[in-house]
């Protein structure tokens, strides 16, 4: 800019003020504003023509200014810059960044840059030393930038937000993949198409112990027998199944491998081709068919007890119908006799035979006590309210005593034989417990044999022992596992009179005394009964 239009732009500026000061002159204001448009396009013109570089900064977007070193304008594209010195004419620019220019020196070939606001506006501003000690500032509106960049940054966070949650929802999911891959209870394997091992899980392990192949068919033929039970070499056979998966993409067959112990044992193999976007997988699951057999005749067995359970349900049924309706019906029958013979006292009392009624009724009458009492009693054992009160006795005492009490109550037909070892006599029983015992024994002897029958009498410092022998029926071998369960009878016994609830009950009493009772027969030549308890 040269001294001439320097003159001529102070004299506008004292012509313009004149006449904006006084309004009269008012209408020639407009002309003091051209006369000072014409001066910067001249100034800008005169520059321009002088430096072609500022050609290329009249083009730029951002504001430009060229100071001298004494802070006059000498250049600038900014139309709005309509005075000359840094601190009232550029726009847009803060006193603040106007004071830090003046003060930030600037070396040559250097710049500093400031950032800031005017208004709700955002600039950033770059001062550059350029050739003459001349200053070149750049002003940018960054207003939209820092919008895009706020923006962009919160699209950024948003983004991390999701993929924190995703990352954790793929970890979990991962987690929960992992845990029931590893918890199931089959072996699992994840073969590449090479039938290189991928992954397995810990079943893997705790079957055949630790995988330290890569080849599949190394760890098959480590943990295969040389040859499957069906026939074949494992390694020959393993191949042909892996070809038909190929062929079918599925396939399930069984195969026998060693355990970590050596043991073989029986699995089922299925095995499935997972075609992937490049390449295909195989994944093999193996299944222990030991567990499953357990399992199964587990099963079997409590469907088998179940059944049992059923039959003897029924049985009860049928025994208990017919054991108290048949002497009910006995007592009936003779009741009626006995009104119809009393009604008609015509008759001769002697030719009514009533002894022989009353019999009857009173040996029916018995027979529903017993029952009801068995029953009872079992009621009692099962709700562990027998009374259980041991004293000190004369074992060889006592049963003479019972003996001679039994005989008389039952009249047997035929012999019962006492035998006696007695070493030490004094134990500790419940007289009433162990006579419901010898009823029983000594009953059934009765009941289930024509010839003598045996009690005999073992008792010594260490145990009590007590037999009952009788050359009867005896109890088929087939029986003999369920003799002592509640309302069995045995086959052969159809046309003898029972409950099937002796035996549990005396089984129970003995038990009761610490003791044992076990049976020894054979069908058609008789049984024995032997009964220990422990005296200390
Ligand atoms: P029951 O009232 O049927 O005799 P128990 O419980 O006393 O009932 O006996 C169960 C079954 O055991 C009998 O039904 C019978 O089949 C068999 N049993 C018991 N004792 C003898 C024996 N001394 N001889 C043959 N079978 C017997």
């Amino acid at each position: 800019m040269n001294t001439k239009t320097e003159i001529l732009s102070i004299v506008s500026l004292i012509l313009l003020t004149v006449l904006l000061l006084f309004p009269s002159t008012r209408l020639l204001a407009g002309l003091g504003l051209m006369i000072e448009a014409l001066i910067l396009l001249l100034m800008l013109f005169s520059v321009k023509k002088s430096n072609p570089s500022y050609f290329v900064l009249q083009k730029l977007h951002d504001h430009v200014f060229v100071f001298d070193q004494n802070w006059k304008l000498m250049f600038t594209n900014d139309g709005r810059a309509l005075k000359t010195t840094l601190n009232s004419t550029l726009y847009p620019i803060t006193n603040e960044i106007v004071h830090n220019l003046k003060k930030d020196k600037l070396q040559p070939s250097s710049y500093n840059y400031y950032e800031y606001q005017f208004g709700s506006e955002a600039y950033e501003l770059k001062s550059i030393a350029i050739e003459n000690d001349n200053v070149l500032v750049l002003i940018k509106n960054t207003t939209e930038l820092k919008r895009k960049e706020q923006r962009l940054s919160n699209m950024n966070l948003e983004l991390e937000e999701l993929l924190y949650v995703k990352k954790n929802e793929l970890n979990l999911k991962k987690e929960k993949f992992r845990t029931i891959f590893d918890k199931s209870s089959d072996a699992y394997f994840l073969l590449d198409s090479q039938f290189n091992i991928s992954i397995y899980n810990q079943k893997v392990f705790s079957l055949f112990g630790e995988v330290t192949e890569i080849s599949f068919y190394n760890w098959l033929n480590k943990h295969s027998p040389k040859e499957q039970s069906k026939g074949g070499k494992s390694i020959d056979l393993f191949k042909s199944m892996q070809k038909s998966c190929d062929a079918q993409g599925e396939l399930r067959f069984e195969w026998q491998f060693f355990t970590s112990d050596g043991e073989t044992f029986s699995t089922e193999i299925s095995l499935t081709l997972l075609p992937l976007s490049q390449q295909v997988v195989y994944f093999m699951i193996i299944r222990n068919m030991m567990d499953q057999k357990k399992i199964e005749s587990e099963l079997r067995k409590n469907l088998e007890r179940e059944k049992e359970l059923n039959e003897m349900r029924s049985k009860f049924i049928s025994m208990a119908s017919h054991e108290f309706k048949t002497p009910l019906a006995t007592i009936m029958t003779n009741m009626d006799i006995l009104e119809l013979a009393l009604k008609k006292k015509a008759m001769n009392f002697s030719d009514l035979k009533i002894d022989k009624y009353i019999a009857r009724m009173r040996s029916e009458s018995k027979r529903l006590n017993l029952l009801l009492d068995e029953v009872l009693q079992l009621g009692k054992i099962e709700a562990g309210k027998t009374p259980f009160s041991p004293k000190n006795v004369s074992i060889s005492q006592f049963v003479e005593d019972y003996l001679i009490e039994f005989k008389s109550r039952t009249s047997p037909p035929q012999e019962i034989i006492l035998q006696k070892e007695i070493i030490a006599d004094a134990v500790w029983i419940d007289g009433i417990l162990m006579g419901h015992v010898l009823d029983n024994l000594l009953t059934n002897a009765i009941k289930y044999s024509d010839k003598e029958v045996y009690l005999r009498l073992f008792a010594s410092s260490d145990a009590l022992r007590i037999e009952v022998e009788d050359q009867g029926i005896g109890i088929p071998l087939s029986d003999f596992s369920n003799l002592f369960e509640s309302f069995f009878r045995a086959s052969n016994t159809e046309h003898v009179q029972g409950t099937g609830l002796g035996l549990v009950i005396a089984k129970e009493f003995v038990e009761m005394h610490g003791g044992v009772i076990v049976c020894e027969s054979e069908e058609g030549k008789g049984s024995v009964f032997r009964i220990a308890i422990p005296l200390n």
